[in-house]
């Protein structure tokens, strides 16, 4: 499933001394399979711009397109695109509030008129997905959760509709780095393991790094850059413009380039840094 925005504006509160254009003239599309992030300050626009993604945000201007549908033209049902574009807020567990996360993640479905049988067999296999044991945790509240339990008692809310695309708004935001760290496991899995199309919002290069193979630079409303992530993270100028640091491992390698050092600068890991600096020292004869 392919998302296309197309010379997309939004402005809030028009007409009013609180009109505020969060998102000035934006194109893009990201196409199925993708695993894409989009990044950015605080108040860039990136929450607005992916409530655009499934129709909750309307656009002021511009169109937004699903599968090459417009869908806010005639006849096209925003509820059957919110089931196919899911959307994991931020702070999802703001939104849990059944007494067993049985009850929260069957939510969805149960509202798509679906059966019991069918309803407990898309629970089992969404809780799944997000490496939650349904027999240990079925039951429970969701608020005696851990952290990253209840993210991804959220995640498996959205999952349970059977979405083709999954927005994820600052997923790991405000969790311990044990829950940041299972949430981002799992969601590499949702797209790795199960197929998933993710588009994920996220202020943390370093998250980005390790997940997403493109990048999206927001800064002030405006889509300031747009590419594979090796090529955005080398982009200087873009990225000190949107407030944004490339990760410290990212940084070493520039660094050594700009030293005069061989190396390959695009470097994205620990792993492949070691790789590069051996493999430089290894050509100069200073190691075997
Ligand atoms: P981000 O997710 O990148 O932090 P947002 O999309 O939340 O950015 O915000 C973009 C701009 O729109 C900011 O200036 C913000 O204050 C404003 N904004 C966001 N939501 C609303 C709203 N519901 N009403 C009015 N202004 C809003
Ligand atoms: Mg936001």
């Amino acid at each position: 499933m392919s998302i296309r925005v197309e010379n997309l504006s939004h402005t809030y509160n028009p007409g009013t001394p609180f009109e505020q254009c969060a998102i000035d003239n934006v194109t893009l599309e990201i196409k199925d399979g993708e695993f894409v992030a989009i990044v950015g300050e605080t108040g860039s626009g990136k929450s607005t711009l992916i409530q655009h993604f499934n129709g909750l945000l309307k656009p002021t201007e511009g169109r937004v397109l699903v599968d090459g549908v417009d869908i806010w033209g005639k006849g096209v049902h925003l509820k059957a695109i919110r089931q196919k574009v899911g959307l994991v807020f931020q702070y999802p567990e703001h939104q849990l509030f059944e007494e067993t996360v049985f009850k929260d993640i069957a939510f969805g479905p149960r509202n798509m008129g679906l059966d019991d049988d069918e309803v407990e067999k898309r629970v089992k296999q969404a809780m799944k997905m997000v490496g939650l044991d349904f027999k240990t945790v079925c039951d429970r509240s969701p608020f005696e959760l851990s952290g990253g339990e209840k993210r991804r008692v959220a995640m498996a809310g959205v999952i349970a509709m059977e979405p083709s695309v999954i927005v994820l708004d600052e997923p790991a935001s405000g969790l311990d780095p044990f829950g940041r760290d299972q949430v981002l496991t799992e969601i590499q899995q949702l797209h790795r393991e199960f197929g998933f199309t993710v588009i994920l919002v996220s202020h943390s290069m370093e998250d980005v790094a390790k997940l997403a193979r493109r990048v999206i630079v927001f800064h002030r409303g405006k889509l300031i850059a747009d590419g594979p992530t090796r090529d955005v993270f080398n982009m200087e100028d873009v990225l000190s413009r949107a407030g944004l640091e490339v990760p410290q491992i990212t940084r070493l390698m520039q660094e050594l380039g700009e030293r005069n050092m061989k190396v390959r600068t695009d470097i994205l890991s620990v792993e492949e840094a070691k790789h590069e600096i051996l493999r430089v020292l290894r050509s100069e004869g200073r190691v075997s």
